[in-house]
């Protein structure tokens, strides 16, 4: 039977759920753990040099940050692209932005109003509260529905039309109604 082949500083056979790094000198693997590299660091390395390597070859070389408006960004061509959320650019626009105030953007509306052709002609790109359930024609959803019931809906949305309207009706409902009631 053949050895079975071992890695890293540690000298252990592979382990699936551990996460490890490649070195691109000697190009024997590590667990992050053992080299002190986190995972979601490990994504800003361009060529990573293990504790053996960087003795003789120096340390590992970062990726160089071209741009702060992607999550990639060593994007070549990131100029013409527009800002990502969650980027630090992203997040210093965000903060220098005047909202109106939520009174301002709310409709009102009763539950009869609020019908499949309403939304249709006029789409959902504002909040609406639903004064008055009555005329709705929609049930709540139980008290126990969570936002991973949201996943859920949100997940079969590809399985049809009907369903995708459920899901923004639940949406809808649990945003709204879920602090009323709680
Ligand atoms: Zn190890
Ligand atoms: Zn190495």
């Amino acid at each position: 039977m053949a050895a079975v082949p071992l890695y890293c500083v540690c000298r252990q056979p592979y382990d699936v759920s551990r996460f490890m790094i490649e070195c691109d000198i000697c190009k024997d693997w590590f667990h992050g753990s053992c080299v002190q590299v986190e995972e979601h660091h490990a994504v800003d390395i361009d060529v990573y040099h293990c504790p053996n390597c960087d003795v003789t070859q120096g340390p590992s070389l970062m990726k160089k940050r071209n741009n702060w408006h992607r999550h990639d960004y060593t994007e070549p061509d990131d100029g013409s692209k527009p800002v990502q959320a969650g980027t630090p650019v992203f997040i210093k626009e965000l903060q220098n932005r005047t909202f109106t105030s939520g009174e301002e953007i709310l409709r009102r509306m009763k539950g009869e109003q609020v019908t499949p052709k309403y939304l249709e002609r006029q789409g959902f790109n504002y909040p609406i509260v639903i004064t008055e359930m009555e005329g709705l024609g929609l049930k709540l959803p139980a008290p126990t529905f969570s936002v991973k019931d949201v996943e859920q809906y949100v997940v079969s949305i590809s399985f049809g039309h009907h369903k995708m309207r459920e899901t923004v009706f639940c949406c809808f409902f649990f945003v709204f109604f879920q602090p009323i009631l709680s």
